[in-house]
């Protein structure tokens, strides 16, 4: 018997004058509340800190704890839709705001995106291959999984994790006692490290009537952790852009996301795709869309979970994205004029106070194509103070 085919339920739109209530305040926060107030949305933000990034593009910013019924209360009744900009928002939030308004994506999805082990039992039970992996809750478990994995691992804790943080790289036959008291947390992944050929990522959005649209895939370059570069269009065999492509279309519509999911990937040197992690928002790889794409991926994400059509994603131009973290402040404040006076260069700073090791500051795009716009992008960040990559 075929399987009836499902239809989604089309869900209610927010036209623009309604309000979008997100939930967070950092950089993704301020350039998604951006998109929403050039589309003529009002928007507030709610955040446990004051004065993060998205609070000086928000209406209304209000300030409590996540587990705060009245502030969620008073939240939910100044918003039509709710949104997040990152994931790691008390899943208990969510569900309370869902009582009272749409909440996009769900709590059931953030809840999946929010913790490896749920986030790689969704993907394996879905057919999608990740790095191998053991769950650990002890050293004990530790120390197994440490010979039954062999060689180079990364032992992550389970929730909670961003920018590299929480992680442990570890050999076979390291100690691990001592790197699980590191650690300190309750639940944790022991990932095998993959020796990958590239990585890349895809934002693939989803609309309330199951409409699904990818944007170009890109190539990232971390460092420490951190994402460092992002080049569009990928420098891969269409083979594999199209299969990129396919996951991260299977993975929205299993989850029934609506708003962005992005599909971070580990290429390997044979073509096959591992998928690395989810994020059920815009992302970092994702913000040359601003000057590549026909619309951004900040745009996008108003779009979608307002319930208007998605808009093209076409590549505009290619170009290379490049991460400013707090190093450059070393010595103050980096001198802008040598990217201000770079043609085809977009410079997105985010507003934040204190600049700290690792802290993301901004980024830049660069127009161009292939090594000698990703040489010129690199280079240009030399200059500001950082040694090339
Ligand atoms: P973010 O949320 O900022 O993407 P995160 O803290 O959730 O970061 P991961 O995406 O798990 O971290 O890891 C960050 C980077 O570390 C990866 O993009 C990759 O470069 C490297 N890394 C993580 N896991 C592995 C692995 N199993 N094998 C090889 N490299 C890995
Ligand atoms: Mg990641």
């Amino acid at each position: 018997m075929t399987p009836k085919e499902k239809t989604p339920a089309i869900l209610e739109a927010f036209l623009p004058g309604t309000t979008l209530g997100i939930l967070g305040s950092g950089q993704l926060g301020r350039m998604s509340a951006m998109a929403a107030k050039s589309l003529g949305y009002r928007v507030v933000v709610y955040d446990e800190t004051p004065d993060g990034p998205a609070v000086s593009c928000a209406d209304l910013a209000i300030t409590a704890s996540f587990g705060d019924p009245v502030a969620l209360a008073r939240f939910a009744s100044e918003v039509d839709v709710v949104t997040v900009e990152f994931e790691n928002i008390p899943v208990s939030a969510l569900e309370f705001l869902e009582r009272i308004k749409p909440v996009r994506p769900s709590s059931s999805v953030v809840r999946i995106c929010q913790d490896r082990i749920m986030e790689k039992e969704f993907l394996l039970a879905a057919g999608i291959a990740v790095a191998p992996f053991r769950v650990i809750t002890s050293a004990l478990q530790l120390k197994e999984a440490l010979s039954a994995l062999g060689g180079d691992s990364i032992l992550k804790t389970a929730v909670l994790g961003y920018d590299g943080k929480g992680q442990i790289s570890l050999k076979e036959g390291d100690d691990a006692t001592v790197a699980w008291e590191r650690l300190s947390s309750p639940l944790a992944v022991l990932e095998q490290k993959i020796v990958f050929q590239s990585e890349a990522s895809v934002i693939c959005s989803r609309s309330t009537t199951g409409e699904s649209l990818c944007f170009p895939v890109q190539t990232n370059v971390h460092r420490d952790g951190i994402l460092d570069v992002s080049t569009v269009p990928a420098n891969l065999p269409e083979s594999v852009t199209t299969k990129a492509h396919e996951i991260a279309t299977e993975i929205a519509e299993k989850l029934e996301v609506v708003g962005l999911i992005t599909v971070e990937f580990f290429v390997l040197a044979d073509g096959n795709l591992l998928v690395n992690e989810l994020a059920p928002r815009p992302h970092n790889s994702g913000h040359h869309t601003l000057e590549t794409t026909m619309t951004s991926q900040f745009c996008q994400h108003v779009r979608a979970v307002c319930g208007l059509p998605l808009g093209p994603v076409m590549l505009r131009s290619p170009g290379v994205m490049i991460n400013l973290l707090g190093d450059l402040w070393k010595e103050g404040q980096p001198d802008w004029k040598l990217l201000l006076r770079e043609a085809g260069l977009f410079l997105h700073l985010y507003g934040k106070r204190e600049a700290k090791q690792g802290r993301k500051m901004g980024h830049y795009t660069l127009l161009g194509e292939g090594m000698p716009a990703r040489d010129r992008a690199i280079g240009l960040r030399a200059l500001l103070g950082r040694p090339e990559s």
